[in-house]
């Protein structure tokens, strides 16, 4: 599993807390040497017990398809190269837009073979509060371009929990992203993290975090409109059609090991963890070993946000037997079999459930 950040983005999103740039003359010349170097000095680390690979930024659909096609022979000049049996690009709608079929088609034949698109409305009001550079009708037609250029797996990401959501608008966007017919869908709901622009707008007094109850109610909504659709919710915050679920995101989540290129990316070994800081120039690469707690905090932190749950052999070993009862009796967490997990109807308070367990 291999996940190459690509830091750069034409704007910033009024919620986002990435680690981004404007490019500049130069910048993406830069980004990609050293990606490539670090490509080879780290090619031993790649695991390729599952052959995926994500490109996730900032905005992967800004970096120009010569930079793209570089880092991609240096992965195979290193024994990484494709075909890959996932193979996902991150987009910015408005990219696709402006670069069209042809830039498909090239990454088509690139090997990409799953695109995700940051859709997060369909509403042209809330696009432009969250600064987005596309427009609802923008990614109408990238979605028919994607389609256009034969990729078959598409993900969309849908943002959910902002006070300026009206649940009438909120249900328009579902309905609209499931007529579109993509094989995926994300939803995340909004929070506000680090010091970014909804942080300021947050101190201002210019925004109000959206009531703990609205947000449930729109996450319930979600819920029921994707399974009335024949998604299966398969973690807290996807949606797949049955044999699409992604296959890279499920690595993570089963705790697989992964090496993340480029700058703030962060990777697993299968026994610590290890990050590179977040700058474009000679940004550095540290780790730390996991403790034995870090690990069983992590398996249950990650395990329980799927639908598949965790290993009860694993949970009972690991948690006070009174909690698990006490959870199971209250329907916060069922079993199925040999493992455990948290059903749909408790996903949007599992932090709390997690926290009961650790
Ligand atoms: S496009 Fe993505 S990474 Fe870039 S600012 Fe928006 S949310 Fe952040």
């Amino acid at each position: 599993m291999i996940y190459i950040h690509v830091p750069f983005c034409k704007s910033f999103c009024t919620y986002c807390d990435f680690y981004s740039q404007i490019p500049q003359e130069g910048m993406y010349e830069a980004y990609t040497r050293q990606v490539c170097e670090e490509i080879r000095r780290r090619a031993p680390e790649v695991d390729d017990g599952l052959k995926t690979l994500y490109f996730g930024g900032g905005t992967p659909s800004v970096l120009p398809l010569a930079h793209l096609t570089r880092i991609l022979l240096t992965l195979e000049q290193c024994g990484h190269g494709g075909p890959y049996t996932e193979f996902t690009l991150e987009c910015n709608p408005e990219d696709i837009v402006e670069k069209g079929l042809h830039y498909l088609e090239s990454l088509k034949s690139l090997g990409v073979n799953r695109m995700s698109l940051g859709i997060q409305s369909f509403d042209n009001t809330l696009l432009r509060w969250m600064n987005r550079r596309h427009s609802a009708e923008g990614a109408l037609e990238a979605v028919r371009l994607v389609r256009e250029a034969g990729f078959k797996n598409l993900s969309l990401d849908l943002i959910f929990g902002l006070s300026n959501l009206s649940d009438a608008t909120w249900e328009a966007t579902i309905d609209q992203a499931i007529a579109l017919e993509p094989e995926h869908i994300s939803c995340y709901q909004l929070t506000v993290e680090g010091d970014n622009r909804l942080a300021q707008m947050l101190e201002n007094g210019e925004y109000e975090e959206a009531p703990e109850e609205l947000c449930r109610q729109q996450y319930e909504l979600l819920c029921r409109k994707m399974a009335a659709a024949g998604f299966v919710h398969y973690e807290i915050s996807n949606f797949a059609k049955p044999g699409f679920e992604a296959l890279h995101n499920g690595g993570y989540w089963a705790r697989r090991p992964y090496v993340g290129l480029g700058p703030s990316a962060h990777s697993f070994s299968g026994k610590g963890r290890s990050w590179n800081s977040a700058q474009l120039d000679g940004y550095t690469h540290s780790s730390e070993a996991l403790t034995v707690e870090d690990e069983k905090v992590e398996t249950l932190m990650l395990g329980l946000r799927t639908a598949k749950g965790i290993d009860g052999e694993f949970l009972l070993a690991n948690c006070r037997e009174e909690d698990v009862q006490r959870l199971l009796a209250e329907g916060a967490l069922v079993q199925a079999g040999r493992y455990y997990r948290i059903p749909e109807s408790h996903f949007f308070v599992s932090d709390e459930i997690i926290r009961e367990l650790v």
